[in-house]
């Protein structure tokens, strides 16, 4: 079966031509799948007889809500997406003064192994289709009634880990006949998988990167992030300073404060001096407890003399604004939730 909806509108094109449609086809199916968001039956401007065969031999892999939590704060809602071969992911719509904002995901599980996250903790189930990441979007606007205006790659899974089916969301969803969401409205957060971070770079786009850092050695770095053992902190510092060169864009760092681990002064120092020139922004993100893990949260105090440790290297750090707090559970925790009760 044909996955027609992670097609640009020109890819759409020369299929329509393979089945003997014509090319313009492509417009009236890619806006259905696209900003409609309907499946072939509603697709009232294509005939019964096309339609019929486009069911015959294509397949749209939308997803559908689950679970969900509301947060009776700041009404932060926490999905637990079905897809179509039963597994599960989650999205976080988030409300921000300057609009919405969709956490997504880009695979069902997650290789990767960071010691502290839940995402990993059963390894990768596969790869999103850049439709599915499409499909958390509408189907956060549907359920929400409102418009989603930026979008986080910052859920369970690594994006650079499943480049080519990422790349294709990024281009699909910045099109103007699709949901026309601006490349400067989407961050890509990524553990630091270095070839694709320089692969990316060639492609120019105006996307923010934000690199899971979390350490600023190696040795501490290895010991909570497995993928610190194929690339150096000095390599990855590199290819974000190559990234920044290429298109203009700076990179934001996200540091996890785990009280006695990650949280100490001297760390900030060293941190300080390795970031120091550089025009980047830290996000220091106070360490989600998980149950399967004795990792503890930073103090806020510890966080503040963190801070104050950056500043006076010259660079911007904040602690990141904790939604849906009442909700909180760190990436991937819903979905472990879930299938304990299911299992
Ligand atoms: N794989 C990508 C994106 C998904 S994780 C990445 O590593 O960046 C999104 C962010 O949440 C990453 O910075 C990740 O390190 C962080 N994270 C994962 N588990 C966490 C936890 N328990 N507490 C705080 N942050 C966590």
């Amino acid at each position: 079966m044909t996955d027609i909806k992670s097609m640009l509108p020109e890819e759409l094109a020369e299929y329509m031509v393979t089945i003997g449609q014509p090319k313009y086809r492509a417009n009236q199916i890619f806006r259905w799948l696209h900003t409609v968001g309907v499946g072939f039956d509603g697709m009232t401007d294509i005939s019964k007889s096309l339609r019929d065969k486009l069911k015959e031999s294509c397949f749209v892999p939308d997803v559908s809500v689950a679970a969900k939590q509301v947060s009776a704060i700041d009404g932060t809602v926490k999905y637990l997406f079905r897809l179509y071969d039963d597994e599960y992911i989650e999205s976080v719509f988030m409300r921000y003064h300057h609009g919405n904002t969709l956490c997504i995901s880009t695979q069902a599980g997650c290789r990767m192994g960071c010691k502290f996250c839940a995402s990993t903790l059963k390894g990768l189930k596969r790869n999103l289709l850049a439709a599915e990441m499409i499909s958390q979007i509408q189907a956060a606007e549907k359920d929400t009634g409102e418009r989603v205006s930026g979008v986080v790659l910052m859920g369970m899974g690594e994006p650079l880990d499943n480049y080519d089916n990422v790349l294709k969301f990024l281009r699909l969803v910045n099109h103007p006949k699709g949901l026309n969401i601006g490349h400067r409205h989407i961050s890509l957060s990524t553990c630091g998988l270095v070839n694709n971070i320089r692969r990316l770079a060639e492609e120019k786009l105006q996307i923010t990167l934000s690199v899971s850092l979390h350490a600023p050695n190696d040795e501490l770095r290895q010991s909570i992030m497995p993928i610190a053992n194929k690339y150096s902190v000095d390599e990855l510092l590199q290819a974000c300073r190559d990234y920044e060169k290429i298109t203009g864009r700076r990179t934001s760092f996200e540091y996890a404060l785990i009280s006695g681990v990650t949280d100490t002064t001297a760390l900030a120092d060293e941190l300080g001096k390795k970031l120091k020139g550089s025009l980047c922004h830290v996000n220091l993100i106070p360490v989600n407890e998980i149950k399967e893990r004795s990792y503890k949260t930073a103090s806020r105090a510890a966080a503040a003399a963190f801070i104050k440790v950056l500043e006076g290297y010259g660079i911007t750090a904040t602690v990141r604004r904790k939604l849906g707090s009442d909700i909180s559970a760190a990436c991937g925790q819903l979905r472990d939730e879930h299938e304990s009760l299911v299992n």
